[in-house]
């Protein structure tokens, strides 16, 4: 059996004047704590997966993401952890030295698997490539790219159950769109669901989030009333793993002064663009905003050249 022995999960307050003065109170719910390999919403997405995985009887999962995916690591360690081999399709050509989230990938037993950048835009699901890695590899558990599907969406709806003070929004940040699926299936229609995406053009998320919550609708016969929901696409900083000093200052700043550490990718974008309006708008004026930290802080360890001060 998989068991879900969670440690606690803080809610940490954040202090700055100019929040203060304009009556914002912002909270960090700390799933970054959830678990030391396992990180934040990929131990969320990845829970009911594995158990249905176990239920399906297949020991071995297989799945996709690019050269420093939090996804990659999370579910090599899972694998290890509960007791399946892993096997990881990842985007583009093979750079070696390996980097430090595909090394600790195969330290932790996955086995690796180079797509072209093309073929694994439009192929990776396709039958036949999976028909292929069956032949190669054995049977297996599909989990998708991200870990996102109805299981995933399951998953995060249980972020919110750790959230003990009553707030007005809830933040995440949104990189194929299952964990904010998931809070936006669980919270209740008085709350305002913000998500950050950290890819640029985020708008076609819309899409994406609509389609994983009726898969999850559909498969777990629940009915889903929140409309309140909407992207804020600003804070990409020109796309998905790109990054910026200003970016860099802000996450060294920020651990300097609140104790947080967030990672470059997802985290670090979203508090800079929840306190960017904080500060330039009167959007958050008089709010309780909660913001999810998602964790990924392995993710960290993908820029060589910068330094962060934890
Ligand atoms: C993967 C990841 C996300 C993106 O989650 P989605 O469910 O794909 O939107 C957000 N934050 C962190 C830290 C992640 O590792």
């Amino acid at each position: 059996m998989i068991h879900q022995k969670l440690p606690p999960i803080p809610l940490q307050q954040v202090n700055f004047d100019f929040l203060e003065e304009k009556n914002i109170q912002l909270h960090i719910l700390r799933e970054d704590l959830i678990h030391p390999t396992i990180s934040g919403n990929k131990w969320r997405k990845l829970f009911y997966n594995l158990q249905e995985a176990k239920n399906a009887g297949k020991n071995q999962l297989l799945t996709f993401g690019g050269a420093y995916s939090n996804h990659i690591a999370a579910t090599a360690a899972a694998g290890k952890e509960f007791g399946f081999k892993t096997i990881g399709i990842i985007r583009g050509e093979e750079h070696l030295p390996l980097n430090l989230t595909l090394q600790l990938a195969i330290d932790n037993g996955m086995q690796l698997r180079y797509m072209s950048r093309e073929l694994y835009r439009d192929e990776k699901y396709n039958a036949s490539f999976l028909q292929e890695m069956k032949a190669e590899f054995g049977d297996f558990y599909l989990v998708p790219e991200g870990g996102s599907n109805a299981f995933a969406v399951k998953g995060c709806t249980e972020i919110i159950k750790n959230i003990d003070i009553d707030y007005d929004i809830i933040c995440c940040v949104c990189g194929t769109g299952g964990t904010i699926a998931g809070i936006i299936a669980s919270v209740d229609e008085t709350k305002q669901v913000f998500g950050f995406p950290a890819l640029k053009g985020g708008n076609f998320l819309k899409n994406d989030i609509q389609q994983l919550l009726a898969d999850y609708q559909q498969q777990f016969v629940v009915e889903i009333n929140n409309k309140n929901w909407q992207l804020i696409t600003d804070y990409h900083f020109g796309g998905y793993a790109k990054t910026s000093s200003e970016l860099i200052d802000f996450v060294n700043n920020f651990y300097q002064n609140q104790t947080i550490p967030l990672d470059l990718i997802y985290t670090g974008k979203m508090l800079f663009g929840i306190l960017h309006l904080a500060k330039t708008t009167a959007f958050f004026n008089g709010k309780k905003i909660v913001a999810i930290h998602t964790g990924g802080l392995q993710g960290n360890k993908g820029f060589d050249k910068i330094k962060l001060i934890f």
